[in-house]
């Protein structure tokens, strides 16, 4: 399949996996969360808003999907947020959905944030 090679600022142009999965969390990660932007799923797990439904897309994405977007909460972002990385599978598999062509890493690097999102290769 065709791919094209992943850059760290590679999100600021996508924002796929923001509206593909249902983004749940442990319940206590929500505190510093805005309240309006986060339901209840089970006793102990919650979620953002519009991710839990057929078509999701968090409340937090700023922006056109592969256009230019931003999360409004990342710095209090979820760890299922910051599980998703650059070019592995759960990206490429929103990517796709997306019709966007899928990402792979040339080379491993260290960790290094950007202005909206944190997941580089
Ligand atoms: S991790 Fe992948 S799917 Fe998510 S915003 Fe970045 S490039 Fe897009
Ligand atoms: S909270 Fe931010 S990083 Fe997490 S899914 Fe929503 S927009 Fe994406």
């Amino acid at each position: 399949m065709l791919s094209q090679i992943a850059t760290p600022d590679a999100c600021i142009s996508c924002g796929a996996c923001c509206a593909n999965f249902r983004v749940s969390f442990y319940w206590a990660e929500a505190e510093s969360m805005p309240e309006e932007m986060v339901e209840p799923l089970t006793a102990v797990y919650s979620c953002m808003k519009g991710t839990n439904q057929s078509q999701p897309r968090c409340v937090a994405l700023q922006g056109e999907v592969g256009v230019n977007v931003s999360c409004s909460i990342y710095e209090v972002r979820s760890s299922s947020c910051k599980e998703v990385q650059i070019a592995d599978e759960q990206c490429n598999k929103a990517r796709i959905k997306h019709n966007m062509i899928p990402l792979i890493c040339v080379e491993s690097q260290d960790s290094e944030n950007n202005e909206n999102f944190d997941q580089v290769c």
